[in-house]
C-alpha cells in the first residue's frame, strides 16, 4: 500500500506550505459552515471548504512542478511582507510609552525617537533629510 502510495507520488509536487495554509483556511471554512449551518449563508462556507480541499489536492497531485513552486514561492513572499509588517508594528506598540515613531517625508523610513522630548528637529539616518515634530 505504501509503495504503490509512493509510486503515484512519484513526480507529483506533494505538500508545501501554500498547501498546508489552504488546508487551514478550509478547516476554519469546516467550523463556520458548522456554526452557520442553520442559515443561508452556511452551505456557502461548505462549499468554498470542499473547493479548497480540491485545490490544495489538485496541487499537490499535480506533475507541473515548477508552476506550483512558483505559486509557493509567491505565497511565501506575501506571508513574509505580511508577518514583518505585523512583528514591526508589535514593536513598535511595546515601545510606546518611551518613544515615537515618524515616517521620513523624503524616503518614507520610518524613525525612532526618544519621547516627550519637546519640539525637536529629526535627521532621517537614511536620506539625511531632517524634519521637525514634536515628540
Ligand atoms: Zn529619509
Amino acid at each position: 500500500m505504501k509503495n504503490k502510495l509512493m509510486s503515484f507520488m512519484r513526480g507529483r509536487y506533494g505538500m508545501d506550505q501554500l498547501g498546508k495554509f489552504i488546508l487551514v483556511i478550509c478547516c476554519i471554512l469546516l467550523v463556520v459552515a458548522l456554526l452557520t449551518s442553520r442559515t443561508v449563508v452556511g452551505p456557502i462556507f461548505y462549499f468554498l471548504a470542499l473547493a479548497l480541499l480540491i485545490y490544495s489536492y489538485v496541487r499537490m497531485f499535480s506533475r507541473k512542478i515548477d508552476k506550483r513552486y512558483r505559486e509557493n514561492m509567491a505565497y511565501m513572499s506575501f506571508r513574509y511582507r505580511f508577518t514583518s509588517r505585523w512583528t514591526r508594528a508589535k514593536e513598535q506598540a511595546s515601545q510606546r510609552k518611551t518613544h515615537r515613531f515618524f515616517k521620513c517625508p523624503g524616503c518614507g523610513t520610518t524613525v525612532r525617537v526618544p519621547k516627550n522630548k519637546g519640539k525637536i528637529r529629526i535627521t532621517c539616518p537614511k536620506c539625511k533629510q531632517s524634519f521637525i515634530k514634536t515628540t
